[in-house]
């Protein structure tokens, strides 16, 4: 019998034992891991709780439907629960790790076919393990006219990890939770369903139209633990035929709002149509140099100093980014009306390319409105070093007086506990996103509890104030369902119950158990 470092909950080693033959019966045992070596990558988590409190108890790499279907029927007689992943970098927020300790990693790293590509629609049928750069290479390989969508870390993630995730780019198709279409999931009792019009045997419209007939379940197995996704329909992003970029620098704190209405307003009447970013000075200077370098006190820099120092490197309060895309005419035309309505706010410059100064394409945040991979934007993992980080990331109202009041709460907060505040809001027409990084060092026990209990206090009371998170960590999510209120958390068990009653897909997944 083997000696487990981890058992699934309520499983005896000896079943446990009997389960392993059985996976690797069906898959082969190099596609099974139990060794303690090749199960560590996946319990390394950044977030601060300790690594043998989320460690799984085994990983399979199944390499096929049919596959997955027979693990389950193993899962179900033996009651082992899984927790799936397409690539597992979901870093800030989990990483590989399971919610539940001792759950078993399903890794679809080995499923990782793009299985049509539709140049005419702009769209892909891909599987989990496809990351960006595998489709990026692809379109580039063909010479297909379109861009892929992707998040920061691009060339190592998976569009279905971050579209179940409900993550975010930088360009058209930005909010990946509305760019896709179509699904292939397999349930916990092994069935496969196809969402929208894919069950027609010659399915004309799988990956254009995505509402299908009845109710819309799509969304269903986003953030959730109600299925296996084994195929997904992604939109693509059209090349424009030209991009060009602005930056707005505020010098004053009490900039936001003007910064906040007026990009509504020119996202609302159509003259910008993707996300822009405004970040403060402080999150500027942390993705260039590390903390040390310019602080070496104990706690949060105090503000004073941070406004010293922002003002010796000629850095705004705030800086706003964006893109407009069209022909030279349009773009000509875009960018007068946005150097129009910023400047009317007295900001302190207002950069359209062309300019001197503006950051180019192939810079930052830019970059990624363009099409473009990179991963610099991990440079923000070093501000302070020690390999720490966990996101917070609530959602506003676009609008300036409600961004003021969650990035003065949330600065309040991680000052409380000693942390800077690098803000990082992601605007669009009707709502912003913020991404929040609590940044410590995993070697200081004292730093992993206050970063902690600061994410637990910013969660906490920034819902209370009205900014729900639209992702969260697994060790909060039971947390941070609660403050959802019973009733919803009631409904998904009664669902949850009736599709998956061994409970054996992703317990604890957005706080969803049996
Ligand atoms: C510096 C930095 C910058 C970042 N920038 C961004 C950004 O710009 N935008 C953004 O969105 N995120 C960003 N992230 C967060 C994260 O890295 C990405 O969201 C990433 O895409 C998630 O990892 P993944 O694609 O490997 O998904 P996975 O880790 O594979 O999946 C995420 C979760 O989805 C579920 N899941 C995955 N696959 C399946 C499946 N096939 N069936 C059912 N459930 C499944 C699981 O619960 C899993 O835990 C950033 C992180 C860092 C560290």
């Amino acid at each position: 019998m083997n000696n487990f470092a981890v058992l699934p909950p309520g499983v005896s080693a000896s079943s446990f034992t009997g389960a392993v033959d059985e996976f690797a019966h069906i898959l082969g045992a190099d596609y099974v891991l139990i060794d303690p070596e090749r199960i560590a990558p996946y319990r390394k988590v950044y977030i601060p709780v300790s690594e043998d409190s989320v460690a799984p108890s085994a990983v399979l790499m199944p390499s096929s439907v049919q596959q997955i279907q027979q693990l389950l029927a193993v899962c179900n007689k033996h009651k082992i629960p899984l927790w799936t992943i397409s690539t597992g970098r979901n870093i800030g927020m989990g990483s590989a790790a399971p919610a539940m300790r001792g759950s078993m990693i399903l890794d679809l790293r080995r499923m990782n076919g793009i299985l049509e590509v539709d140049a005419d629609l702009g769209s892909a049928l891909i599987e989990p393990g496809v990351t960006y750069l595998q489709l990026k290479n692809y379109l580039d390989e063909h010479k297909l006219p379109f861009w892929v969508d992707a998040p920061s870390p691009g060339p190592i993630v998976s569009p279905i990890g971050n579209t179940l995730e409900r993550g975010h780019g930088y360009s058209t198709h930005q909010d990946h939770v509305y760019a896709f279409s179509g699904m292939e999931v397999v349930l916990a009792n092994g069935d496969v369903i196809r969402t929208g019009f894919g069950p027609l045997p010659n399915c004309k419209s799988w990956q254009a139209f995505r509402a299908g007939y009845g109710p819309y379940i799509d969304g269903m197995f986003t953030q959730s633990n109600f299925g296996i996704v084994t195929k997904m329909g992604i939109w693509l992003t059209p090349v424009p035929e030209g991009a060009k970029s602005f930056v707005v620098y505020y010098a004053h704190r009490e900039d936001l709002p003007k910064a906040v209405d007026t990009f509504r307003r020119l996202r609302l009447n159509g003259t910008i149509t993707v996300v822009g970013s405004i970040l403060n000075g402080l999150s500027l200077l942390g993705f260039s140099a590390r903390r040390s370098s310019f602080w070496t006190g104990k706690g949060a820099i105090p503000r004073q100093q941070v406004d010293a120092l922002l003002k010796q490197r000629g850095l705004p309060q705030w800086r706003l980014g964006g893109v407009v895309y069209g022909d030279d005419q349009e773009t000509t035309i875009k960018l007068r009306k946005i150097k129009q309505a910023f400047e009317a706010t007295s900001p302190a410059e207002v950069l359209i390319e062309g300019s001197a100064g503006i950051p180019s394409w192939g810079e930052g945040d830019l970059a990624s409105a363009t099409g473009k991979l990179s991963l610099d934007a991990f440079h923000i993992l070093n501000y302070i070093g020690g390999g720490g980080v966990i996101f917070h990331m609530p959602v506003s109202a676009m609008k300036g007086r409600y961004v003021e009041q969650l990035c003065n709460m949330s600065e309040d907060i991680l000052r409380r506990f000693g942390f800077d505040y690098l803000a990082m809001n992601w605007c669009n027409d009707r709502d912003m996103h913020q991404t929040t990084g609590i940044f410590f060092d995993q070697t200081d026990p004292a730093r992993v509890r206050a970063a902690h209990d600061c994410f637990d206090v910013l969660m906490q009371e920034t819902s209370k104030a009205g900014f729900g998170n639209y992702r969260c960590s697994t060790h909060y999510m039971d947390k941070a369902a609660e403050l959802l209120g019973p009733e919803l958390r009631a409904f998904l068990r009664s669902i949850k119950r009736a599709i998956d009653p061994n409970g054996i897909l992703a317990p604890g997944k957005s706080g969803i158990h049996i």
